[in-house]
């Protein structure tokens, strides 16, 4: 629905379908291609996993930005069903075939040591723990089946007409997965026989994408995206790299740390424009930071509103517990963290 008062600058979304096939009735999809998806050789293994999802109610149905569910099979520990996991969808509205019938999603291998989960676990069992979900969607290969529901989500789409618009999009992570969709739907387009073709528009708007990783080997999709940025001059890609000396030397950094030094030069003018959207995908907690740059440099309007039981708390001085409770995003500043 849309709202009935609009304010300046906020987006109008499109009418997304949702909850098409539940997790009570899965879907069957057949996976089509499974391959890594990192830069280099790395201690974490995320995977392109393409899946086939024609004859399905999710064909032609679900769009950039929007997730699915995906049933592993088995049973958990209490020996109930395994519960539904959900993916970002990774493709653009018109899929990875330009007809929405196959869908791509990167699922990063959960590996762990083993932690008490409830109280009877004993404290001293630290064997490998592996994530059910994420290493049965690594291990699939082309051909084999796998159960889903979906489409799910309705807030983290792109604006029904996006050149309204200019787009900073920050992720962590897999919470790269949305944008590389998003940035291949406003920049790229369906190829020549897809049946959004003919309704497609080049985007022209700046689009600004902050990718935060741990070290270089850990970008996803960065050939993609250097591609992009390569061949389109409005559309910028900067991967943040939080343990590694910076080019110039400096020390590693956050997202928000890297928008914090790129302020002045770069984000001010454009955080200040009401244009602008701000997308963030990935790691719970993420968002914090973003939260008290904007704050703190009064660049708050429009993507925050501050609960008044802190008006007196000058952003510098907000905890955790006020940037969790009190102060909360708008219409212009659509978040995705798990
Ligand atoms: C909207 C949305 C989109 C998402 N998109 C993606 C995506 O694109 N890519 C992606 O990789 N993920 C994505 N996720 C996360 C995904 O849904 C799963 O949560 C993730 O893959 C882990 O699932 P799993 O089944 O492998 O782990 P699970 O088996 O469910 O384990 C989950 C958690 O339980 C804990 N745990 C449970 N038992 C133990 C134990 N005995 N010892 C130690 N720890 C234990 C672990 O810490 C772990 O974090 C998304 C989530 C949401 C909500």
């Amino acid at each position: 629905m849309k709202n009935a008062v609009h304010l300046v600058g906020e987006p109008t979304l499109p009418e997304v379908k949702m909850h098409l096939i539940p997790p009570t009735a899965p879907a069957h999809g057949t996976v089509v291609s499974n391959g890594l998806c990192m830069k280099g050789k790395s201690a974490s293994f995320v995977r392109h996993v393409c899946i086939d999802v024609s004859g399905t109610e999710m064909a032609g149905n679900f769009r950039s930005g929007q997730s699915f569910g995906v049933l592993p099979p088995g049973l958990d520990a209490f020996g109930k069903p395994e519960k539904v996991r959900l993916y970002s969808i990774a493709s653009p509205t018109w899929g990875e075939d330009g007809h929405g019938r196959v869908l791509a999603t990167t699922p990063k291998r959960l590996i762990s040591e083993r932690s008490p989960q409830r109280k009877s676990d004993p404290l001293s069992d630290h064997r490998l723990f592996l994530g059910v979900c994420s290493n049965y969607l690594c291990d699939l290969q082309p051909g084999d089946s796998v159960s889903f529901s979906g489409p799910a989500g309705k807030r983290f789409v792109l604006p029904e007409d996006p050149s309204q618009h200019d787009f900073l999009f920050l992720a962590t992570g897999t919470g790269i997965a949305p944008f590389r969709g998003m940035a291949m739907e406003l920049l790229q387009g369906p190829p020549a026989d897809s049946p959004w073709r003919a309704d497609w528009k080049k985007c022209t708007s700046r689009i600004e994408l902050v990718m935060g990783s741990p070290y270089t080997t850990d970008l996803l999709y960065d050939d993609l995206f250097k591609e992009l940025s390569l061949h389109h001059s409005n559309f910028h890609y900067h991967p943040v790299i939080s343990r590694e000396l910076r080019n110039d030397g400096g020390k590693g950094e956050y997202t928000h740390q890297f928008l914090e030094r790129r302020l002045g030069d770069h984000y001010d003018s454009m955080l200040r424009n009401p244009r602008t959207l701000i997308y963030i995908c990935g790691l719970a907690g993420m968002q914090m930071g973003l939260f008290r740059i904007l704050g703190e440099k009064g660049l708050g309007t429009g993507y925050l509103t501050v609960d008044e039981v802190i008006a007196d708390v000058p952003p510098r001085e907000w905890t955790e517990e006020h940037l969790k409770r009190r102060v909360r995003p708008t219409h212009r500043c659509m978040i995705e963290v798990y």
